[in-house]
């Protein structure tokens, strides 16, 4: 399968990690958008929320378990935003399920939708 995230978590692609176990992989988002920027991956492949079934959801706890491990890593325990992007008018760009976990500034709530 030709994804990005899937060639990352397979080594094929070089990826900065900060986190991995049986299930989920982390890495620094390659433009970030915050002093924490990193992506927090299935590594199965799911291609958005919207695949989000009773089947895979389990990995979506362990997803948050891991975030919750990462920010207090990264000096942020209890000060961060997670962010997943579903879909064109959201602006996913990959679709490999990913949440971004943002830390390190203070933030605005607009979500960026232009309105
Ligand atoms: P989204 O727009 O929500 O689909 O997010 C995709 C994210 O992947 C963006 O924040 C990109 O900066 C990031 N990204 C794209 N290519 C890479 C890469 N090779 N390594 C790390 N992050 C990447
Ligand atoms: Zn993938």
């Amino acid at each position: 399968m030709d994804c990005l995230f899937c060639k990352i978590i397979a080594g094929e692609i070089p990826g900065t990690k900060v986190y991995e176990d049986e299930d989920v992989y982390a890495f620094r988002d390659i433009n970030p958008i915050a002093p924490v920027h990193v992506l927090i991956v299935p590594k199965k492949h799911i291609s958005g929320a919207s695949e989000i079934n009773s089947d895979n959801s389990a990995v979506v706890a362990k997803i948050f378990e891991a975030a919750a491990k990462i920010a207090r890593a990264e000096g942020y325990p209890d000060s961060f935003r997670i962010v997943t992007n579903c879909g064109e008018d959201a602006g996913q760009t990959v679709h490999h399920l990913h949440f971004h976990l943002l830390a390190g500034v203070k933030m605005g709530w607009s979500a960026n939708t232009g309105i």
